[in-house]
């Protein structure tokens, strides 16, 4: 038998960052999920040969110190969460101090950013280790470019699908994550051919124009609920204006896109036997909720969630899109009647 030994620090951010980072898409997520706890308010998003050549993700957050930019690739080093009573009241996107590390560990990258306006840091890192860090003029913010990504981890590039998925699934992150953050502008382009561009005036109807068209935006009715637990808002489709699959229903709780069959199935049931079988709405649900009844700690993608009271919830999401659609078949017939 070989002797037991620790694995060094490079290999293990390598295996850890097969959970978190898996594809393009990923980068681009954990990256924006940054500029957004950064507090910006305008996100510009570039990829190169399906991200796979580069990603650029520049924002106009809070940036960070030069002291700090080691740290920010450390892993299991956060600025979102202290001790173990803020994990079951994260109120950020990320918490888990493991996206930076993760990338930089199969990949180039450099990272730009500033506090203030005038002096900044340029930090390289590579391959897990860092490669240098100088002064540099930049504005306020932080500009990441990713280069090579899975350079070194050659499996994990055969699992890729085509370069058209690949796109496809980075497009499908940025328009939930614009769609929940309409007070947000998001321009993502693909070797500067520009793919989508919201305003960030915080118009939801605007931005679903954006991104799904506006003869779509046009036909949305608005929802609104609330109980003692949640708050729904949001835009549903008319019963006519349906998809065939469910991927354009987007579920955004406290600002984090989740997928949860359940909820899924609420925005359904609020049409009842209004939409016909393998028919689905477009949605964009918005839940604000205490983080309290929310584990987001429960798949490294953060994609999934544990909910209290989900049947509550599911049941005000059923109730807010009926009311929304009687109240439209009903005014219809009010004004068919004068
Ligand atoms: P997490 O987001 O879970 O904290 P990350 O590895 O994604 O972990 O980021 C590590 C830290 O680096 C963050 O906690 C934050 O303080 C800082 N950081 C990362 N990206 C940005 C950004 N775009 N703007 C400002 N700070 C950032
Ligand atoms: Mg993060």
């Amino acid at each position: 038998m070989p002797k037991i030994h620790e694995l060094s620090e490079t290999l293990t951010n390598q295996i850890a960052a097969g959970e978190v980072i898996e594809r393009p898409a990923s980068v681009v997520k954990e990256l924006v999920e940054n500029s957004l706890d950064a507090g910006a308010t305008r996100i510009r998003v570039d990829f190169v040969d399906a991200g796979l050549k580069q990603i650029v993700v520049q924002d106009n957050g809070t940036g960070i110190e030069r002291d700090q930019v080691d740290l920010a690739f450390t892993r299991h080093a956060t600025s979102k969460i202290s001790n173990e009573h803020d994990l079951f009241k994260v109120s950020t996107l990320g918490f888990r101090g493991e996206a930076l590390a993760s990338i930089s560990a199969v990949s180039h990258v450099e990272i730009l950013t500033a506090t203030d306006g005038a002096i900044g840091t340029r930090a390289t890192f590579s391959g897990g280790s860092k490669k240098g860090q100088e002064d540099a003029a930049a504005r306020k913010g932080t500009k990441i470019t990713v280069q090579d990504l899975f350079f070194n981890t050659p499996a994990r590039l055969k699992y890729l699908r085509s370069p058209r998925t690949e796109i496809m699934k980075i497009v499908d992150i940025i328009n939930r994550l614009a769609l929940g953050y309409p007070q947000v502008s998001f321009t993502l382009s693909n070797t500067g051919k520009i793919l989508l561009r919201t305003t960030g005036n915080g118009n939801l109807k605007q931005t679903v124009a954006n991104v799904y068209g506006r003869h779509i935006a046009e036909q949305m009715e608005n929802i609104e609920a609330k109980d003692n637990d949640f708050k729904v808002t949001g835009l549903i489709s008319k019963p006519e204006l349906t998809r065939s699959t469910r991927n354009f229903m987007s579920i955004l709780l406290n600002g984090r896109y989740i997928r949860n069959f359940q909820l899924n199935t609420a925005i359904m049931d609020g049409y009842g036997s209004k939409l016909t079988a393998r028919h689905y709405p477009i949605a964009i649900v918005s839940i604000k909720v205490d983080p309290l009844l929310v584990d987001v700690n429960v798949h490294p993608t953060k994609q999934e969630v544990r909910l209290s009271k989900e049947k509550e919830l599911s049941r005000l999401i059923t109730t807010a899109i009926s009311n929304a659609l009687v109240e439209k078949v009903e005014k219809t017939s009010a004004f068919t009647n004068l």
